[in-house]
């Protein structure tokens, strides 16, 4: 659900329903004659979520269904991150990712497969994968960033809702023909921890961020 700024005098209401049959029910009210605030109220399978005087929620899922999640605040932190581990785990040109604090994020349904991994840095994480679809929807347990989960912004219901990434990171592996965003930019880690390939290769790490 989400507060929608619209056009006086407008409303507008949407029904969709996923493949997965999650049911999903939108409606918009006009608040006043020039009020511009519609409020929108979201039913899914899974039970009302929320309402009047509620907080937004963000939620998501995998492509299947079978994973879902929600969380409350809005995410400060969204990167467009080109390592090889997230071109090779998505299949596409970069992962586009954000934080939320770990005890924020909840899972509504699925059991995500997870795949411990280690960065480029040393650090160890874990991406979470739908055992059924395959979709990287989450990492977690990373030991560089405790108390954070990094969620694939392409996983939201509403990837509109989250602010544009402020910063494209590990850019060395950037394919020539992706353009870059006029955000800083950074090789690799922002603050530029890596092990050497030598270290890398004694530890099991992959040239991933993390
Ligand atoms: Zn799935
Ligand atoms: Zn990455």
């Amino acid at each position: 659900m989400g507060l929608e700024h619209v056009g006086p005098g407008s409303a507008k209401a949407l029904i969709t329903f996923s493949p997965a049959g999650t049911s999903r029910l939108l409606i918009g009210f006009v608040a006043g004659p020039s009020g511009v605030w519609v409020l929108a109220v979201s039913v899914t399978e899974r039970g009302y979520i929320g309402g009047v005087g509620m907080s937004e929620k963000f939620t998501g899922r995998c492509e299947c269904g079978a994973v879902t999640y929600e969380f409350s605040k809005a995410p400060d932190f969204v990167a467009n991150c080109y390592c090889k581990d997230c071109q090779r785990s998505s299949g596409a040109v970069m992962g586009t990712y954000f934080s939320v604090a770990a005890d924020d994020f909840k899972l509504l349904s699925g059991n995500p497969r997870s795949y411990p991994y280690i960065a480029a840095s040393g650090n160890t994480l874990e991406r979470n994968f739908c055992p059924d679809c395959g979709a990287r929807v989450f990492t977690d347990k990373l030991s560089g960033f405790p108390g954070q989960v990094f969620v694939m912004l392409g996983s939201l219901d509403n990837p509109e809702a989250v602010k544009p990434p402020i910063m494209e990171i590990f850019t060395k592996f950037r394919i020539s023909w992706t353009k870059a965003l006029d955000v800083p930019q950074y090789p690799g880690r922002p603050d530029g921890k890596e092990l050497s390939p030598a270290e890398r290769e004694k530890v099991g790490a992959g040239e991933g961020c993390g």
